[in-house]
């Protein structure tokens, strides 16, 4: 089978492989659609280590094969896939904190991942959905996941001011959420005009541009000189983390969703002044009784959340190199750049 593989830093191309064979408690899907993710772009552009397996955890596909004892799916569901897998035995498992399981390993348990015809996934972490539902919108039920949680992390609600720094998918999905949510006002941050008119669309009420407008300017205009109650944080950068340190009211709430490569530095005496709260979301796992990852589903399910909307740009599987180079320059008016069956 074909699979897309790194060959350094900028470079990834089709490679013939052996087709996988499901181990006992995995799948064997058929790849339909995978989204390029801000962290393969970090693989992609040599940030950190590049997998000699294809990488890729935006996936929806059909399940072709089922491993031993694998009861959940069968031969023919459509599915979508938590990017990794748990245990289910460890202390964080037991409490459902799975996300933080301490045995956590990828969803393809080391095989092939959704940058190939055919996908290797731990039974455990598949999701069917609806026969309504599109491949490309099965793909981004993961992204709005990532979101979704994030956003429930800051404990938001309807009287609050929720800024968030960064437009890329993640941050435009969690202003997304937040809008369905019905916050009080709701704020985000873009480098580029397509993104801040996504976020517009999407319901931010207002957009402060970035780098001719300052997050520590604008705000306090925009929050009777307050400051945001939460900020969701999707840069992973220094520049975005001191723009939430800047943006939220003493008291409030940042939380960090990024894909941290190195160390920042950032200024951190206004977390001590404010008494800010600051803190991660990891994936995605429970919020409240359900998975995020069905919370997700629903919201696009229910039409509340045109996540699909996100998709500016298809390239079929042998076309992945050009996908790359258009997600990872945002010049070309990219958000999500989806990589398709051929
Ligand atoms: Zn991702
Ligand atoms: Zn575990």
């Amino acid at each position: 089978m074909k699979a897309a593989i790194y060959r350094g830093e900028k470079s990834i191309g089709i490679e013939e492989v052996d087709a996988p064979v499901p181990g006992p408690g995995y799948v064997l899907l058929e790849m339909k659609n995978c989204g390029i993710c801000g962290s393969d772009l970090h693989s992609y552009l040599g940030h950190w280590g590049q997998s000699t397996n294809a990488s890729g955890h935006e996936v929806s596909g059909v399940v072709a094969e089922c491993g031993e004892g694998v009861t959940n799916v069968e031969a023919g569901d459509k599915v979508c896939v938590e990017c990794f897998s748990h245990c289910g035995e460890c202390r964080f498992c037991k409490v459902g904190a799975y996300n933080l399981c301490e045995n956590l390993r990828g969803a393809s348990g080391g095989n092939h991942s959704g940058f190939a015809e055919y996908v290797i996934a731990h039974s455990p972490s598949l999701f069917v959905f609806p026969q309504s539902l599109s491949f490309e919108d099965g793909a981004m039920i993961e992204p709005l996941a990532v979101s979704y949680r994030a956003f429930r992390r800051t404990e938001a609600d309807y009287q609050d001011t929720v800024l968030v720094i960064g437009s890329g998918t993640i941050g435009l999905l969690a202003v997304a959420v937040a809008k369905v949510s019905g916050v009080r006002q709701l704020i985000a941050t873009a480098r580029y005009d397509h993104q801040a008119d996504m976020a517009k669309e999407l319901g931010a009420d207002y957009v402060i541009q970035t780098p001719q407008q300052d997050v520590k300017e604008e705000i306090p205009k925009l929050t009777d000189g307050l400051g945001a109650d939460v900020v969701i944080e999707t840069t992973a950068s220094a520049g975005g983390f001191s723009d939430a340190l800047a943006g939220v009211r003493k008291k409030g709430t940042v939380v960090l969703i990024g894909g941290y490569h190195k160390p920042l530095e950032v200024h951190l005496g206004r977390i001590v002044e404010g008494e800010i709260r600051v803190t991660g979301s990891s994936c995605y796992g429970y919020s409240g009784m359900r998975k995020d990852f069905k919370w997700s589903m629903d919201l696009i399910s229910s039409g509340k959340i045109p996540a699909s909307k996100l998709i500016t740009h298809r390239f079929p599987l042998s076309d992945i190199q050009k996908a790359f180079e258009v997600a990872a320059d945002k010049k070309t008016g990219s958000i999500k750049v989806m990589v398709t069956s051929e």
